[in-house]
């Protein structure tokens, strides 16, 4: 990705004519088109971005209140706006090791994705320091969601349920976008109340259009999804789906569920757990469920198997969640458990 380390090394995407000698490695011709309207757009909103960057110190500008957090990239500070006093969150990349063009590419993203309830909003200002850049978002004020999931428990009844339909809603708005988010877990999952009734998604650093060329270059993690682990289809890597955030859903809807993963990696060889889950989902028996399984009840067997599919092309899509609101999804959870479509349809 522009700028920053990550475990995957993005390649230029490939013209459409390149593609079809090849072959489109997986994508429909209307899906990488897709991609690439939304990468035209970005280079479009970067090149804009760039020519109105504030060039000033933070602090001659905002009052630092207090951190909000740290990611492997970022800071993030709860600030307000020196003259008319307006509580906000401020993202600081050092440079180095962000690139201008890493910089732009994340801020931009979160521009582009305007407004909907589950995603925190970006502000139209970028700001370019000696040592940083910025960009300034709306500050959410109860943490994030990792502070939320008690180890062996998860979260509580109904907050799965709820935190799953607005994370699907969050992510559905992205792929609607032409855009791949990549970067599904707890932390990047921002709290709104003490009762993580209201959740929205955060951090953009990842994401990239449908169709950008990828590769593993790190050790796999359990959101990482099986077809990043295989040789890639294209000598430039694996051109990347929505398929990808619907995995990482499945694992993280998992983790809420039960407090912990499911494996430690999705490779059958190397880890006995995931070796499990593929021979007891290709069995389509539900009742000889593995042992991390064992608290579930049907509803959530039968999300997950869909979200968890090892073929991208047969993985449900992360609206398939809508379809599982109101049932439990753990065995012990009685109706306190289940979240009604309409009440939460209500809430976006
Ligand atoms: P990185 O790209 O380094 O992972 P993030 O954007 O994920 O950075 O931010 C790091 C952490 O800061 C998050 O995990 C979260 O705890 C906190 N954070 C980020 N944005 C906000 C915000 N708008 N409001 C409150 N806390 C935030
Ligand atoms: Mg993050």
């Amino acid at each position: 990705m522009p700028g920053r380390q990550s475990e995957e090394q993005p390649v230029e995407m490939k013209a459409a004519e390149d593609e079809a000698e090849v072959g489109l490695g997986g994508l429909t011709l209307e899906e990488l088109q897709q991609g690439q309207e939304a990468a035209l757009a970005l280079e479009d909103m970067m090149t804009l971005s760039a020519q109105t960057l504030v060039q000033a110190e933070v602090d001659e500008l905002y009052q630092e209140v207090r951190p909000l957090g740290q990611g492997r990239f970022g800071r993030v500070l709860l600030v307000t706006h020196r003259q008319k006093g307006t509580p906000m969150a401020l993202k600081q990349l050092p440079k180095p090791p962000t690139s201008l063009r890493g910089f732009l590419y994340e801020f931009c993203v979160g521009l582009s994705l305007g407004t909907h309830s589950a995603i925190v909003a970006t502000y139209g200002i970028g700001i370019e320091s000696a040592d940083s850049y910025s960009f300034l978002t709306e500050p959410v004020l109860h943490g994030d969601l990792m502070a939320f999931i008690q180890p062996k428990v998860g979260l509580p009844p109904p907050a799965v349920q709820r935190c799953a339909a607005q994370l699907a809603s969050a992510l559905e708005h992205i792929h609607a976008h032409g855009l791949v988010y990549r970067d599904v877990k707890p932390e990047n999952v921002l709290v709104c109340d003490p009762d993580c009734q209201r959740v929205k998604l955060t951090d953009f650093g990842h994401t990239r259009p449908r169709g950008t060329l990828l590769r593993l270059t790190g050790p796999p993690i359990p959101y990482t999804a099986p077809e990043l682990c295989a040789p890639p289809p294209l000598p430039e890597g694996l051109p990347i789906q929505p398929a990808l955030d619907a995995w990482a859903l499945g694992v993280l809807v998992f983790c809420l569920l039960t407090g912990y993963f499911p494996w430690d990696q999705p490779l059958a060889e190397a880890d006995p757990f995931y070796e499990d889950f593929v021979i007891w989902q290709a069995s389509g028996q539900p009742q000889d469920r593995p042992q991390p399984w064992y608290g579930l009840a049907p509803a959530a067997d039968a999300l997950l198997w869909g979200l968890l599919e090892p073929h991208p092309r047969r993985r449900s899509p992360v609206g398939s969640i809508r379809g599982y609101l109101g049932r439990p999804w753990r065995q012990w959870e009685g109706e306190a458990g289940v979240v009604g479509q309409a009440e939460e349809e209500g809430r976006q």
